[in-house]
């Protein structure tokens, strides 16, 4: 059997992924009246990669998927799209970068063309399903990028940020921590940091955290997580 090297785009399932789909599609059914094209030295493909979907099949699993889709974009609530490719860079719906991941019949529209002449083991061109956020799971990831293109509004437009780098000693604050969030490692919020004070005494080191909500007296090893920097 020949082995193709196809290509694809990071937001494109591969080959495999989408082997993987299409056996979940015919769902343990064995094969029926549509066969995969082109047994090659007498060899049956649904040997290899199980039967292949009908066309059925497949319109059924792309209204799903497009069932999923638009159930998301009916909520009141503004919907952010992050896309698969690598790092988390999040889109407006509407971006023409994603646009097209949110038409799952267009996403399909290479497989279903092809249909008749479909192979196992070079299909390929299905973008892969958006991950639709809204605003408060988007500022609950780690880490994300907007797009400069559609440029949604968040918290932290422009500006990659790594949240939550883990709670930090008081010891540690430093001048760039001053006007920033403070919280318990708890969650407890502390209100904005205003100043943070290391004394030494002849008991030891008293730190002394002071936030617009209340002062804070530890040894240091007391320990805070700090909200990134604001724009
Ligand atoms: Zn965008």
């Amino acid at each position: 059997m020949t082995e193709l090297n196809v290509e694809y785009r990071p937001d494109q399932l591969s080959s495999d992924e989408l082997l993987n789909l299409l056996h979940q599609i015919v769902g343990g059914r064995s094969s029926g009246s549509t066969s995969w094209i082109g047994a090659e030295d007498g060899v049956l493909l649904e040997d290899f990669y199980g039967p292949k979907p009908t066309m059925e099949e497949l319109k059924t699993r792309i209204a799903d998927e497009q069932a999923f889709v638009d159930e998301k974009l009916r909520s009141e609530e503004p919907v952010f799209v992050n896309t698969a490719s690598g790092g988390r860079r999040i889109h407006k719906a509407s971006c023409h970068h994603v646009r097209h991941t949110l038409d799952r019949v267009e996403c399909w529209s290479f497989v279903l063309s092809g249909y008749a002449t479909l192979r196992p083991e070079t299909i390929r061109g299905v973008s892969r399903m958006p991950e639709l956020l809204t605003r408060a799971e988007v500022e609950a990831l780690n880490s994300y990028v907007t797009c400069q293109v559609c440029a949604p509004t968040l918290d932290h437009p422009r500006k990659r940020h790594i949240l939550n780098s883990g709670p930090m000693k008081a010891l540690s604050f430093g001048p760039h921590h001053m006007g920033r969030e403070v919280t318990t490692p708890e969650g407890e919020w502390l209100g904005t940091l205003i100043s943070h004070q290391r004394i030494v005494t002849a008991e030891g080191i008293r730190s002394i955290t002071t936030t617009t909500e209340r002062v804070i007296e530890g040894d240091g090893t007391e320990k805070y997580t700090v909200a990134p920097k604001a724009d």
